[in-house]
């Protein structure tokens, strides 16, 4: 079976982890500070604060930000449903659009149509490994919250994702970019910010009661396998792309689309997610086939939010749901395995 998701872990991610073992530190302490301080500076911000999941991330970054009760916050209907959650977990209202089909990023004609004088913030995922339209987003004039937990070091207008919103989150869950089991990080340049997220992360040592403090703190333990894949993150990366080019070499059946990357952006390939034209009987058909050949494709996005709500006119994330497949890609995926899973999909297309 050719797993659709694999972490990548390796004999210097053991050794790190043995490391913390050895020390006796394994909570929260020197390691998740080095680890705060490497991944904003591979952003290319000023500080960052760790926490146990990238959905912690967004929820902090949101009450840092003073989001709460009688705000708006304009999000992707195609998207998993964590940020949708915090949104609502910090007392505000999300408000879910449609995405540009293209690019399967927010649009931000459509974002524009659904700003009232209650948004504070626009959530801005980039699904992937592709960079959202930034510069139209940006334009509209209300702050960014960076949705990172899928795309770092790509970039566009030659700007750095994470470096353009008020903050950015990051995810650290086992099958993404950087694994430390589970994790997440708010990143910013503003250290109020900073500060607001440090000292909502953990209700102790604050000589005020916080009632929104808890613990979501990330383990030394977690950070030092994260600082050791961040290591790697170059050559993880590099696999990435060739794994991308020759997919593209290999899915030329008509039946699909590939991945497309606007001028003026790159795309770091999180996932590999090719367009099915006409899923015959269906695309949960397709995927059951391709799983009994020993191939492993999913839907990029397991259900999107407007599905979850119930809610109708959202047409390019309903055709994303039925005709947007992802297809095996990780550093330790081999050529052989990239080279099956293609020939597996167009054989299946007939
Ligand atoms: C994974 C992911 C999240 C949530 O991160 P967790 O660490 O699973 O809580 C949020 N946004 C996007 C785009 C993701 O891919």
């Amino acid at each position: 079976m050719i797993p659709h998701s694999r972490p990548t872990l390796g004999a210097q991610d053991q050794a790190a982890l043995a490391a913390v073992m050895a020390s006796g530190q394994v909570a929260q302490g020197p390691r998740v500070r080095e680890f705060e301080e490497a991944v904003a500076r591979a952003i290319g911000e000023a500080g960052g604060v760790a926490v146990h999941s990238g959905t912690a991330a967004v929820e902090l970054a949101l009450l840092a930000m003073g989001v709460g009760s009688g705000d708006e916050v304009i999000l992707p209907s195609y998207l998993c449903s964590g940020p949708w959650l915090a949104v609502l977990r910090v007392g505000a209202q999300p408000t879910v659009v449609d995405i540009d089909p293209a690019t399967y990023a927010l649009d931000p004609s459509a974002v524009a149509k659904a700003i009232t004088p209650r948004t504070r913030a626009i959530l801005v995922p980039h699904l992937f490994g592709l960079p959202a339209d930034l510069g139209a987003l940006e334009a509209l004039g209300l702050p960014l919250i960076e949705d990172c937990a899928q795309t770092l070091g790509a970039t566009e207008s030659g700007r750095r994702v994470g470096t353009v919103g008020v903050v950015a989150v990051c995810s650290f869950y086992a099958t993404k970019l950087l694994c430390t089991g589970e994790g997440g990080m708010v990143v910013s340049g503003d250290w109020t910010v900073l500060e607001t997220a440090r000292r909502l992360r953990e209700y102790d040592g604050d000589p005020v009661l916080r009632p929104k403090a808890f613990n979501r703190k990330m383990t030394d333990l977690q950070a030092a396998l994260g600082l050791s894949q961040l290591a790697q993150l170059p050559a993880f990366l590099d696999r990435r792309a060739a794994i991308a080019s020759l997919y593209a070499t290999l899915l030329t059946h008509p039946g699909l689309e590939r991945p497309a990357t606007p001028p003026g952006r790159s795309h770091i390939y999180y996932r590999y997610v090719v367009r099915v034209r006409r899923p015959r009987p269906s695309l949960d058909d397709l995927l059951a086939r391709l799983e009994r050949r020993g191939v492993q494709c999913r839907r990029p996005v397991f259900l999107p939010l407007h599905r979850y709500l119930g809610l109708a006119g959202y047409p390019f994330s309903e055709e994303a749901h039925e005709t947007a497949l992802s297809l095996p890609i990780y550093p330790s995926l081999t050529d052989d395995e990239a080279a099956s899973a293609a020939r597996a999909l167009c054989e299946e297309l007939g």
